[in-house]
C-alpha cells in the first residue's frame, strides 16, 4: 500500500487504506470488471475487519462556519482553486491564452494533473449570476471551448451557485461537470476532515434513507469495454434535510358572518445546509405591481430530485454502512432547528394565504333592463394564518445518501452523481452519447455502447466501432472506414488502398489482381468474359457488343 497518495502527495495515515483520506482517491486499481468479480472477496474483507472509515467531522470552532451564499459567490473561484490542488491538480489562475481565432481569451483556471503516462487538464469557468445557471452560459462556454484546440481533451468544469434543468442537461450531454454550491460545501468539507486526519467510529443517524444502491452497483458501467474505464474516485456524501411535518387549521368569519376554513395537513422539506424550503412557495422579498420586470428565481432542479426520494419514509437509527472501498462523510446540518422551522413556517403562511369571496348584503346592484341577481356585488376576504394556527407536529434531519464517484477513460473524465436510496441520477454523461443535439428541453439520449480506447470518449453504437481484427473499441477519429462495405478497423488494420481509386478497403473487400499484382477495390474489380478470372479493370479491355451488355476481355486472354 502506498506511503503516499499518487493523486495529491499527502501522507497515508490509515495502513491498508483503500482511499486516500485527504483526496478520496482510490488505491485500488481496480477495473470495473474487476470490482463485479471481487465482490464475494471484498465482502468477507470488510466483514472481517471492521474498522469503519466514516469520518467523524472537526470540532466547530475549526473554522466551520456555514458558508453564505454571498461568501461562496464572491469567492468561486478561490474555493474552486483549493479544491483542485487540494485533490492534487497543479492550478494556474485567469490564465490568457490564444483562441483558433487568434483572440486571446481568459480562462478563470486551468488545471493540470498527470496520472502515470497521461495528463489531464480540466478548463474551469467560475461566475456567480445571483441566480441558477441557465442554459445560454453552459452554451457560451461550450462555444468557447470549441475555438480553443491548443487543449486536445480538456475536462470542462463550470462552477456556480446553483443550475437550471436545462444547463443541467445541456451539461451533461456535452460532459460539462457542474459543482453547485453544496458541491463545493462537500469538496471544502471533506478536505477539512482530510487536515484532521481520520477518526474511525461508527455512526448512527437518527434518520436516514437507507443505502439500497451498494458500491458495486454504483461503479457499474454497460459497456462493452468497462475494463477500459477506472473509478479514481469513490464518495458517499450523506446529506442533510429537515422535514417538519406541520398542520394548518384558521376559521374566520366575513364581514357578512360567513365563516371560511383553511385547511392543511403536509411535511416541509428544508435543506439543512442553506435553509432553502425545497418544496412549497418561498415569499418574493419585492413583490410589488411597479416590477414590471421581476426578478424570476430559477430552480436548481437538483432540489427535484432530492425531493423525490425524500417522499420515501426514513429508517430511524441508522447506522451508516462501514466499508472500506469508498470514503462515506456526513454532512453536518448547517441551519439550526429553529431557523429551519421559520423558514417553513414563511413558506407554510404564504401557501395558505387564501382568498374568498363574500356578498355584500342589501347592495345589489339594480338595473331597469337587465336582473344583476346573478352578479351581487362581492369583495375579497383573505385570510392569512398566524403563526399560532401551524402546529408543528415533527421535525427530524433526514440525511440522503449522494454518491459522488469519478471515472477516468482516457484522457477523459466523467463524474457520476446518484442519490443512494432508489437511485435516482443527478448526473450521468458516460451513460449518453455526446454526439446528439438536445432540442428545447427535450433529450434524445442515445445509450452509450463502449469508449474510444484511444480517446476514450463514450459514445453510442453510431459512433463507437469494434475493429473485426484486433477487437479494440474506437471512435470515427480513431477508425477507418473500409469504402465498400463500411466497417470501421482501426488505422493498423487496414492497409489495402485500391491502385485505381485509392480508397481504402478491408481484407474481405479488396482483391490483388493476378496479372499486374496490385490491390483494388471491389468497384474496380471485373470478371473476364472469356477465362473467368477475376482481375482488375485496368488489366482488361472492353468490348461493346451488339447486345447492350459490355464485354470485358483480360490482358491474358487477349494474347
Ligand atoms: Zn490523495
Ligand atoms: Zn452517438
Ligand atoms: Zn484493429
Ligand atoms: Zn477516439
Ligand atoms: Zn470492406
Ligand atoms: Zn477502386
Ligand atoms: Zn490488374
Ligand atoms: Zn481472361
Amino acid at each position: 500500500m502506498p506511503k503516499f497518495c499518487h493523486d495529491c502527495g499527502k501522507t497515508v495515515k490509515i495502513e491498508d487504506a483503500k482511499f486516500c483520506n485527504e483526496c478520496g482517491a482510490s488505491f485500488i486499481e481496480k477495473t470495473n470488471e474487476e470490482i463485479k468479480t471481487n465482490k464475494n472477496e471484498l465482502y468477507i474483507i470488510s466483514k472481517k475487519e471492521i474498522k469503519s472509515e466514516i469520518e467523524i467531522e472537526p470540532s466547530l470552532n475549526e473554522n466551520m462556519s456555514p458558508l453564505s451564499n454571498k461568501d461562496l459567490g464572491n469567492k468561486l473561484e478561490a474555493f474552486t482553486a483549493e479544491i483542485l490542488e487540494a485533490e492534487g491538480w497543479s492550478v494556474k489562475k485567469n490564465e490568457m491564452r490564444r483562441l483558433d481565432s487568434k483572440f486571446i481569451a481568459e480562462w478563470d483556471i486551468i488545471a493540470t494533473k498527470k496520472i502515470k503516462d497521461k495528463t489531464l487538464t480540466k478548463i474551469v469557468e467560475c461566475k456567480n449570476y445571483g441566480n441558477s445557471v441557465q442554459r445560454e452560459k453552459i452554451d457560451a462556454f461550450i462555444g468557447k471551448l470549441s475555438s480553443f484546440s491548443e487543449i486536445k481533451n480538456p475536462n470542462p468544469l463550470f462552477v456556480s451557485i446553483s443550475f437550471t434543468d436545462g444547463a443541467r442537461a445541456q451539461a451533461v450531454n456535452k460532459n460539462i461537470t457542474l459543482w453547485d454550491k453544496n458541491d463545493l460545501i462537500e469538496k471544502m468539507f471533506s478536505i477539512k476532515i482530510g487536515r484532521h486526519g481520520s477518526q474511525q467510529k461508527e455512526i448512527i443517524l437518527p434518520y436516514a434513507l437507507p443505502l439500497l444502491i451498494d458500491y458495486t452497483k454504483i461503479t457499474n458501467l454497460e459497456l462493452k469495454n468497462p475494463d477500459k474505464v477506472s473509478v479514481s474516485r469513490a464518495k458517499l456524501f450523506w446529506r442533510p434535510f429537515y422535514t417538519i411535518k406541520y398542520s394548518v387549521n384558521v376559521t374566520k368569519s366575513d364581514p357578512s358572518g360567513k365563516s371560511h376554513t383553511v385547511k392543511d395537513d403536509g411535511i416541509c422539506y428544508v435543506d439543512a445546509q442553506d435553509g432553502t424550503v425545497l418544496n412549497l412557495p418561498t415569499p418574493k422579498e419585492n413583490d410589488t405591481l411597479f416590477d414590471i420586470f421581476p426578478t424570476i428565481k430559477f430552480k436548481d432542479s437538483e432540489e427535484d430530485l432530492f425531493l423525490k426520494e425524500l417522499k420515501h419514509v426514513p429508517d430511524h437509527d441508522y447506522p451508516i454502512p462501514t466499508t472500506d472501498e469508498y470514503q462515506s462523510i456526513k454532512i453536518d446540518s448547517k441551519i439550526s432547528k429553529l431557523i429551519a422551522k421559520e423558514n417553513a413556517i414563511g413558506s407554510i403562511i404564504y401557501t395558505n394565504t387564501k382568498t374568498f369571496n363574500y356578498e355584500l348584503k342589501g347592495k345589489r346592484k339594480k338595473n331597469d333592463d337587465f336582473d344583476f341577481e346573478l352578479f351581487p356585488e362581492t369583495r375579497d376576504f383573505t385570510i392569512v394564518p398566524k403563526k399560532g394556527d401551524i402546529t408543528i407536529k415533527e421535525t427530524q434531519i433526514v440525511h440522503v445518501p449522494k454518491w459522488d464517484i469519478e471515472f477516468i477513460s482516457g484522457e477523459t473524465i466523467y463524474r457520476r452523481e446518484v442519490i443512494g436510496h432508489k437511485g435516482t441520477i443527478i448526473a450521468d454523461p458516460i451513460g449518453h452519447c455526446p454526439q446528439h443535439k438536445i432540442i428545447g428541453l427535450e433529450l434524445f439520449k442515445k445509450n452509450t455502447l463502449a469508449v474510444c480506447e484511444i480517446d476514450g470518449k463514450a459514445l453510442c453504437k453510431d459512433h463507437v466501432f469494434q475493429c473485426p481484427s484486433c477487437k479494440r473499441w474506437n471512435c470515427e477519429d480513431h477508425s477507418v472506414k473500409c469504402s465498400i462495405c463500411g466497417i470501421h478497423y482501426c488505422s493498423e488494420h487496414i492497409t489495402n488502398k485500391c491502385s485505381d481509386c485509392e480508397s481504402l478497403v478491408c481484407d474481405e473487400c479488396s482483391l490483388k489482381c493476378p496479372i499486374c499484382g496490385r490491390n483494388h477495390c471491389k468497384k474496380h474489380w471485373v470478371k473476364c468474359d472469356k477465362c473467368n478470372d477475376e482481375v482488375c479493370i485496368s488489366c482488361t479491355t472492353t468490348k461493346t457488343s451488339m447486345l447492350v451488355f459490355k464485354k470485358y476481355i483480360c490482358k491474358k486472354c487477349q494474347t
